[in-house]
């Protein structure tokens, strides 16, 4: 039976990395299957994880028919037995849709990666489609770690060395094209996440340099 599977953690969880081990089980298993990214940190179709592996993908745009490109490579003659489909949280709740319908009207199994919230802790559209339609959603246990050694759950946008928690929902992290703006991001427990205390932060509001404040008392909450 097939499934609609997704996989969800922080960024930094690995699940590029658990893409990339999928599609290779599969295929050594003489499965067939399309590979689809979007946004992917190393640029245009490609698949990229950050232990180093990578692999050609198809980029996902905005109008992209799931349904319409997999019977097209059907029409082609080729088999399409699974797809791994990478950062979806930027992919349409209309695509996320498609998918679902190609596991139950064809039978191909989607294997979906993505992060779920973004870094104003909202859900991305496509995270939350995907939620509600997944016949499983499992959560990475490849756990990311905050700055403090906590299990790292929120993913934190720095600019220019700053949180910040108000902006566009998707900026991919470089610098700004014809800016000096340095757009990163950074994954932190909830409690730091909250306190608006990333590892810079940390460090500047240390006492001695040597010494990072893991008491959460030296981290003020930020005045709403
Ligand atoms: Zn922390």
């Amino acid at each position: 039976m097939a499934e609609l599977v997704f996989f969800s953690g922080t960024m930094d969880c690995g699940k590029s990395t658990l893409a990339l081990q999928m599609d290779h089980n599969h295929r050594a298993r003489g499965r067939s299957g399309l590979i689809y990214t979007k946004l992917d940190r190393a640029g245009s179709d490609v698949l990229s994880s950050r232990l180093g592996l990578s692999t050609a993908a198809h980029e996902v745009s905005d109008d992209l028919d799931f349904w319409d490109a997999v019977v097209e490579h059907a029409t082609n003659g080729l088999r399409v037995d699974f797809l791994i489909c990478d950062e979806v949280q930027f992919y349409t709740p209309a695509q996320v849709e498609q998918l679902a319908k190609l596991v139950d009207e064809v039978g191909i199994d989607v294997f979906a990666f993505g992060i779920t919230a973004d870094f104003r802790t909202q859900l991305f559209p496509g995270s939350r489609r995907m939620i509600e339609l997944a016949d499983r959603v499992q959560v990475l246990q490849v756990e990311a770690l905050c700055w403090c050694g906590r299990r790292a759950t929120h993913n934190a946008r720095v600019v220019d060395g700053v949180m910040v928690v108000e902006g566009e929902q998707v900026v991919v992290g470089d610098t700004k094209p014809g800016t000096e703006t340095l757009v990163e991001y950074e994954v932190l427990c909830r409690r730091h996440f909250m306190r608006r205390m990333n590892s810079a932060a940390a460090r500047a509001a240390a006492t001695s340099p040597d010494v990072l404040p893991f008491d959460l008392d030296v981290c003020p909450v930020p005045q709403a």
